[in-house]
């Protein structure tokens, strides 16, 4: 089955000619955004809705994803959400056998349901929240993976962004399990893209530093005293908004990206640019 609204060519010249335009670039297509709830999910899943898309928010979290959904169509953008749990891949079948029996297509994906835990030496982790983190973090984005490429690769097109981190890229002291599933994610992300190239499918990532989210605010996980030091660390001065993820996610999902494949788009605030050793600046 190979339904695009247009050509390859066409979507190629569209995308150019819709370059700077607002709420076009996703006009008849579908997108699933995983994590919709809270955070940087919500905030993607806002940027597809005001650039046309059918936006289908996920979470486990039933009330936050009612909201962003609720929050999309007043502003006139269609979507609906369903609530799911990404480590269960009896729930990731049903998703997107769901996606597919209402919708017949699905155009892009975000995922990005992730959780944060709380920050321990390795030696006195307990294997449980071990366990618990890579079931969400990295089995999560497999299984999603697996079913959402399954259908793509039917459909003959489709683009897959995974949120990964920094933490993906680079150690970090006390984030051995949060560490681990994040360099995982963007091992599967180079995979999945190699396997899926030539059929039509770009898979890629984005790895935030530190965000302004329910995950790092204060009673996030972070201690107050750490907090305050890793955001006063970054060059950028500042963490981000999940707005400015939420952009990166939305252009590497577009036309616009159409060459952009198996790609780890780092968008910290330059966190990772240098060696991390303070001194004063110009
Ligand atoms: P957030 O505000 O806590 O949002 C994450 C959402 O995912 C929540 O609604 C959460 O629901 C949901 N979720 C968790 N486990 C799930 C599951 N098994 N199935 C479905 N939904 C699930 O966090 P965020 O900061 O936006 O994080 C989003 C992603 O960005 C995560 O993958 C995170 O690791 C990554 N990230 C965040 C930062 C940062 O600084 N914030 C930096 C780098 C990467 P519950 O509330 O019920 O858990």
């Amino acid at each position: 089955m190979r339904t695009p609204a247009t050509s390859e060519p066409e979507r190629a010249e569209t995308a150019a000619g819709e370059a700077g335009s607002e709420g076009a670039s996703f006009r008849g297509r579908v997108v699933l955004v995983t994590g919709a709830g809270s955070g940087i999910g919500r905030a993607t899943a806002l940027a597809f809705g005001r650039e046309g898309a059918h936006v289908v928010a996920v979470d486990r979290d039933a009330a936050g994803a009612a909201a962003t959904a609720e929050a999309l169509r007043a502003r006139g953008a269609r979507c609906e959400h369903l609530v799911v749990d990404v480590s269960s891949e009896e729930q990731v079948q049903e998703m997107i056998e769901t996606v597919g029996s209402r919708y017949g297509r699905l155009d892009a994906a975000h995922n990005n349901a992730g959780i944060g835990g709380s920050l321990e030496p390795l030696v006195r982790s307990e294997k449980a929240s071990w366990d618990a983190m890579i079931a969400v973090n990295l089995t999560g984005v497999y299984l999603c993976l697996r079913h959402e490429l399954a259908y793509m690769a039917r459909q003959g097109y489709g683009a897959i962004v995974n949120t990964a981190s920094t933490a993906g890229l680079t150690g970090a002291f006390d984030l051995a399990a949060y560490g681990a599933s994040k360099h995982g994610v963007v091992g599967l992300t180079r995979v999945a893209a190699l396997e899926h190239a030539r059929l039509g499918i770009r898979v890629n990532a984005v790895a935030p530093g530190y965000v302004h989210t329910p995950m790092t605010e204060p009673g996030g996980g972070l201690d107050p005293e750490r907090r305050a030091a890793i955001f006063a660390a970054i060059p950028a001065g500042r963490g981000a908004r999940p707005e400015e993820i939420a952009e990166a996610v939305v252009w590497l999902c577009s036309d616009r990206a159409s060459y952009v494949v198996g790609h780890v788009l780092v968008v910290d605030g330059g966190l990772t640019v240098g060696d991390g050793i303070p001194a004063d600046g110009p």
